[in-house]
């Protein structure tokens, strides 16, 4: 549904996208992370044409993001980050206009999901709140029912009871058919929701990939809360284990199977020990961390 080759974009002698290539399937939810400055805003404004790409490629819906892109922006509901628009008008009118010259808009929907997440239609939308502004956008690329959805850290500034309510209907909205794709920070969020991640670092995609696929490999992790204080000779260091933390709280990190650690800390004054392995988050650390280590 979305297709990019080798696309680029610099701006005044420096690269911000520098050969990106992915591909995002129509009915999934694809996640784009990567720290600021990656790209991914200017990369999802090539998308709706609001920024012009160098070179490359880049296509929604079969359709060319720079030459059909008002035919390309009636396919995509977009929330972009920035929210300083339309100061003085209501939220709900602001719903209205944005869904408008959709071709078949669901305001009714709109109102409703302001509703469910608690963003007053009347007020003005220079007198919401940070979180409720990104909630109108939300609602706007919802109730645009356009084929695809491209959000902008669409989690950024919920508090957690909202993301669970936004994972909850964007994966609703998927399962009907529709494509999702959203840039985020917030990797727990982006692993409970995405069937697909592309990590961008620096204006280049570093890894691509179905979520448990990127999963496999990734080191294991146990947090551990000791009956007393711990320091770190204290605590076995065979096994390649990585170990972090202070006074009675700590976190291993592994790559041999779970069995060999629990042997090795199994004498330890240990009270609790939680399993929190497995997760995009440490994936992510150490792809930025081979990288910064390659620049340096
Ligand atoms: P991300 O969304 O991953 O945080 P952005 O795409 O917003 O990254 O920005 C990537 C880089 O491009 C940053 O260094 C940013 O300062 C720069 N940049 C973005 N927009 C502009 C612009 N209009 N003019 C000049 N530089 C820009």
């Amino acid at each position: 549904m979305i297709r990019a080759r080798e696309l680029t974009k610099t701006y005044r002698n420096t690269p911000v996208l520098r050969g990106v290539t992915l591909d995002v399937s129509q009915g999934t939810i694809h996640g784009f992370v990567g720290p600021n400055g990656a790209g991914k805003s200017t990369f999802l404004k090539c998308l709706v044409g609001v920024v012009h790409p160098d070179s490359g490629e880049i296509t929604v819906d079969g359709l060319d993001a720079r030459r059909r892109s008002l035919a390309v922006r009636s396919r995509v509901g977009y929330a972009p980050a920035e929210t300083s628009l339309y100061h003085r008008m209501k939220a709900g009118e602001l719903l209205d206009f944005a869904i408008r010259y959709h071709p078949s808009p669901d305001l009714q929907r709109g109102l409703q999901l302001l509703e469910q997440l608690e963003v007053p239609s009347r007020r003005r939308v220079g007198e919401l709140s940070h979180g409720m502004k990104r909630k109108v956008l939300l609602a706007q690329a919802i109730a645009s029912n356009a084929p695809v959805m491209i959000l902008d850290e669409p989690m950024e500034a919920l508090d957690p009871e909202a993301r669970r309510i936004v994972e909850d209907l964007l994966r609703k909205e998927a399962s009907s058919g529709r494509t999702v794709f959203l840039s985020s920070h917030d990797l727990y969020s982006t692993q409970r929701l995405c069937s697909r991640v592309t990590f961008l670092h620096r204006g280049r995609v570093l890894r691509d990939g179905p979520v448990h696929d990127l999963l496999k490999g990734i080191p294991g992790r146990l947090h551990i809360q000791f009956r007393e204080s711990m320091s770190a000779s204290r605590l076995p260091s065979s096994e390649g284990l990585e170990w972090s933390g202070v006074d009675i709280n700590w976190q291993v990190r592994f790559h041999c199977p779970l069995e060999k650690v629990m042997a090795q800390i199994a004498s330890l004054p240990i009270a609790s020990v939680r399993d929190d392995g497995g997760h995009l988050e440490d994936l992510f650390e150490d792809l930025y961390q081979a990288e910064v280590g390659v620049d340096s």
